[in-house]
């Protein structure tokens, strides 16, 4: 079976600029107390659910692959620990 594959860049999927410099200040240290992410994790998920574009990819992703053997999505991100990435918040709003 041959695997069709192909990249998508969907910038109303990240972090606008005030969340990414939060990122960029702890992400330093590598670590995240827990009052700190829950903060930005509540953060982000505002923000996904201000962006219309957002709301409406992540319908269409869901409508497409959620219930699909054959179509998968593969969510990228140069974070070191999906656990405290964008990522792996919009997995679950998707
Ligand atoms: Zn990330």
């Amino acid at each position: 079976m041959l695997l069709e594959r192909y990249y998508c860049l969907h910038p109303e999927l990240a972090l606008n600029v005030a969340l990414f410099d939060k990122y960029k200040k702890t992400i330093k240290s590598y670590k995240w107390t827990e009052v700190e992410w829950n903060g930005y994790e509540e953060a982000f998920r505002k923000l996904m659910m201000e962006r219309e574009k957002a709301q409406e990819l992540m319908r269409s992703l869901a409508k497409e692959y959620a219930n699909s053997d054959t179509k998968h999505v593969t969510l990228l991100c140069f974070c070191p620990d999906e656990r405290y990435c964008h990522r792996r918040l919009n997995k679950e709003m998707i």
